[in-house]
């Protein structure tokens, strides 16, 4: 389980063979990542046996939009599963990877929320998935897609910044032996406050997005139980900090879910506040789960919020929906193997 070990102790790993093997080995872990040790060109062949790379197997694999969607579900030895989804699109491929094992923020909406925490992710467990990633789309190029990963987002199981130490050295990880731009690498929270100030004070400056899904402290709290400790305000003004400390534009996500946070009102507040934070808006159509009995709006109603947004001076995107026959959504395809028939 390569990945598990420090960088800085790498050195461990092959304690006798000659010093170079150490960087050698740092290459094909981080530089061109492979997905089996047999590919290690350069190692001798004893040693590429004797070495286990991943700290997971991957349980599924799942494919969709003709190639261009893929999922994980991985386990790890302790038995807690890590989803990620690579999505290829014709001028980018984003990467969204998982912080936690389950997550205790439960967002009702939500399929993660629903099953509770089970363990934050160790930071060799989050580089991890963007280094499989890496080498399952080099070993398996998308048509029609750029041939590495563009984007990394944090969106897959968990709140990121409530296990900020692994998040931040796996970034520390990310920008440094991976060579990636902090600007690809998006952090996404439902809003814990303290930390998106903190964030704001790294060396990297990684892009933010904020999960609202509610313009309402009393909504919010409904949907975001976290918000009765981070109210809308605390959650604004950290974010407002973070774009002035980062010169990043932050952007902000709602989940639209029918006849919850999708009437004209809703869209009035968000619009309010996406101008004070000069951010972009995201808007994504629940993807169901089998836990819940939310649904995605009517077109007509997700074209009038979006048209309201647009009216009040917003900059908005109607995120495409990924995958939707292979669970493509957070949490959902661990949903779906726990909970087979709904
Ligand atoms: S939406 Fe994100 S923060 Fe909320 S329960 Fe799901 S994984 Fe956790």
């Amino acid at each position: 389980m390569l990945y598990l070990t420090e960088p800085e102790d790498l050195a461990s790993v092959v304690p006798n063979e000659p010093g170079y093997r150490t960087a050698q080995l740092s290459a094909w872990l981080y530089d061109t990542p492979v997905l089996t040790t047999g590919e290690m060109t350069n190692l001798p062949a004893g040693l590429r046996q004797s070495l286990d790379l991943w700290p997971f197997v991957v349980e599924v694999e799942q494919t969709a939009d003709k190639g261009r969607t893929v999922k994980w579900l991985m386990r790890t030895p302790d038995g807690v599963s890590i989803e990620a989804v690579l999505m290829g699109y014709p001028k980018r491929v984003t990467l969204c990877i998982s912080s936690q094992a389950g997550c205790a923020m439960a967002c009702t909406f939500c399929a993660t929320g629903q099953f509770g925490f089970e363990r934050h992710l160790l930071s060799g467990e989050i580089v991890a998935q963007v280094a499989y990633a890496s080498a399952y789309l080099t070993a398996n190029p998308m048509p029609g897609t750029p041939d590495h990963i563009t984007n990394i987002v944090f969106m897959g199981m968990g709140e990121p910044l409530a296990n900020y130490r692994h998040v931040k050295s796996a970034i520390d990880r990310m920008t440094g032996l991976m060579g990636r731009s902090a600007r690809s690498i998006t952090v996404s929270t439902v809003g814990v406050a303290p930390a998106i100030r903190r964030l704001a004070d790294e060396p990297w400056k990684v892009s933010l997005a904020v999960s609202l899904h509610a313009a309402d402290d009393e909504l919010r709290s409904q949907l975001v139980p976290l918000n009765r400790r981070y109210p809308l305000e605390e959650v604004v003004s950290a974010t407002e900090y973070y774009v002035a400390r980062t010169g990043r534009r932050a952007s902000i996500e709602w989940t639209l879910i029918d006849g919850t946070n999708d009437s004209l009102e809703q869209a009035d507040g968000l619009a309010r506040i996406a101008g004070r934070l000069g951010a972009h808006i995201n808007i994504i159509a629940l993807n169901p789960t089998p836990l819940t009995a939310d649904k995605a709006p009517s077109a007509e109603r997700t074209s009038a919020f979006m048209a309201r947004l647009r009216k009040r001076g917003a900059n908005v995107t109607l995120r495409a929906t990924r995958g939707r026959e292979i669970d493509a959504a957070c949490g959902q395809l661990r949903a779906r193997r726990l909970n087979p028939v709904s």
